[in-house]
């Protein structure tokens, strides 16, 4: 893939960029290399004042940042400054948090002391996707490098300036240089980088094809990785729920960021004594949204990032509607420059077909009615992935079944499902492993080490055959 901004609203390259070669590869892992033995040894206070200043950067230039989003990958540009304004908070957070969350952990033991004390591990390579491209890289970055990592960014090939920005953020905020390098590489060259032994750990954040490629290669070499991969949320709507509220939020939670979200709610479930009702205002709501231009500040719903996503869209709703689905709202491209589809809502899927429970990348919504919660759970937990979910009710008891049954990373009730710093986040079956965010995203990239300390009486004591 060519690594080049193409406006998905025009079709119009705005940027092409050379790949790096092997040389400029080998010399970016080298300083990363180097700044690591020493920026592992700056205090939490130093590293805290340059992610505050990170975040004053992001906030005090967010129209900026949005523009560059919107222009590469098509999201809405008030979408785009509120993310902007996210990864400030992100920052904030691990700023404030990490020396807290990375504290020795004093535990009792025979040992005259004995604890739990975090290093950092060292350079980590983070393969980042364009949907958030700002967010994604920042949720990795800010707790990364406040634990003393330094961070080598692969982002993705249509995202480059989001990814050249970024790293200039960084460089502004004074961490010195190699604490956050962008490379600008194809995917085609991550397994030479994840090879390299000056690279110790790995981040993914994409397609299950891409995961599992950097897990294998990852696990070969015994290196950790934290995989954030694709889903198929289900919003499940009870007839307690607050109707009106659960609709609403159901039609932003499939079109946010037009569609393309791993979080986005993908599959509706509904109640059959309300199904009717929610059938009906779902697609007014879903006919409603203002699809066009993103810089536009009324439009709901910009074009999708590449014409590959586009065709791969049509496929699949082609493919529904072959295995018996019906389109009761949009199922077409539109028929101007760039890659937009129209909102659409699809009824009577087939279960049993792979496009029941595939991930949709695009502003397309599968509805279906089930009889209880029995079935609503079952058809929740048919799919391969397993990242959020949602669940509508007000009843005590099935908000419980909910929580304790729905296979998912995350179970929100009454709520769109979404990532906040102070929350971990992550998957489940083939959706990843491990998690970002709060206490537990920091704590990806360190190495947890066990710290005992005897007593001169107690070393005179040790077998040599204790393990
Ligand atoms: P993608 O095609 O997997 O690309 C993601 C990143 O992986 C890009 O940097 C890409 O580089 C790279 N890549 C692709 N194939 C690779 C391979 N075989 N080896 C190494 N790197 C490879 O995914 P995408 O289309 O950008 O993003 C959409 C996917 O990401 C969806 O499935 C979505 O659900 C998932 N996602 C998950 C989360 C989460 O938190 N769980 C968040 C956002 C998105 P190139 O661009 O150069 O190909």
């Amino acid at each position: 893939m060519t690594i080049a901004s193409i406006n998905p609203a025009t079709a119009e390259t705005l940027r092409e960029f050379s790949a790096l070669s092997a040389q400029q590869i080998e010399q970016k892992l080298q300083i990363a290399a180097d700044t690591f033995r020493s920026y592992r040894l700056t205090s939490f206070a130093d590293r805290s004042r340059m992610m505050q200043r990170a975040a004053e950067i992001l906030e005090s230039e967010k129209q900026e940042f949005g523009r560059t989003m919107t222009i590469e990958m098509g999201k809405p540009l008030t979408a785009a400054i509120g993310e902007a304004e996210k990864c400030a908070s992100v920052c904030r957070y691990y700023a404030e948090n990490a020396k807290h969350h990375l504290a020795d952990q004093l535990v009792e033991t025979n040992a005259k002391k004995s604890y739990v004390h975090f290093q950092p591990l060292g350079p980590v390579l983070a393969v980042m996707p364009w949907n958030f491209p700002f967010w994604q890289v920042f949720r990795f970055a800010a707790p990364a490098l406040m634990a003393g990592n330094v961070g080598l960014l692969k982002h993705a090939s249509n995202v480059p300036q989001c990814a050249l920005a970024i790293e200039e953020i960084f460089a502004r905020a004074g961490f010195p240089e190699g604490a956050f390098q962008t490379l600008l590489v194809g995917s085609d060259a991550v397994e030479e980088i994840l090879k390299d032994p000056r690279v110790v750990a790995a981040t993914l954040t994409g397609s299950e094809p891409a995961g599992r490629s950097v897990a294998g290669i990852s696990g070969k070499e015994i290196k950790k990785t934290v995989l954030e991969l694709g889903g198929s949320d289900p919003f499940i709507v009870m007839p307690s729920a607050d109707f009106d509220t659960a609709v609403t939020t159901a039609v932003r939670a499939r079109t946010i960021n037009n569609g393309q979200s791993c979080i986005a709610a993908k599959r509706f479930i509904v109640a059959k004594e309300i199904y009717e009702r929610f059938e009906e205002r779902f697609v007014a709501e879903m006919r409603a949204l203002r699809i066009g231009d993103p810089m536009d500040e009324l439009t709901d719903i910009g074009p999708l990032a590449t014409p590959q996503i586009l065709d791969d869209l049509i496929e699949q709703v082609e493919k529904a509607v072959g295995s018996g689905a019906r389109i009761l709202t949009g199922g077409k491209k539109l028929d101007r420059p760039g890659s937009f589809y129209e909102p659409t809502v699809l009824v009577n899927i087939d279960p049993s077909t792979p496009v029941s429970c595939e991930e949709i990348f695009g502003p397309v919504a599968m509805l279906f009615r089930v009889a209880n919660i029995d079935e609503a759970i079952r058809l929740a937990n048919a799919t391969p992935f397993g990242l959020g979910s949602a669940a509508w009710t007000s009843d005590a008891n099935e908000q419980t079944k909910f929580i304790e049954e729905l296979e998912a990373g995350c179970v929100f009730i009454n709520g769109m499902v979404a990532s906040d710093p102070r929350l971990p986040f992550g998957g489940v079956k083939h959706s990843g492993y491990g998690r970002e965010l709060a206490e537990f995203g920091i704590r990806e990239f360190v190495n947890i080490k066990t710290v005992w300390i005897g007593s001169e009486t107690q070393a005179r004591g040790i077998r040599t055959d204790q393990e």
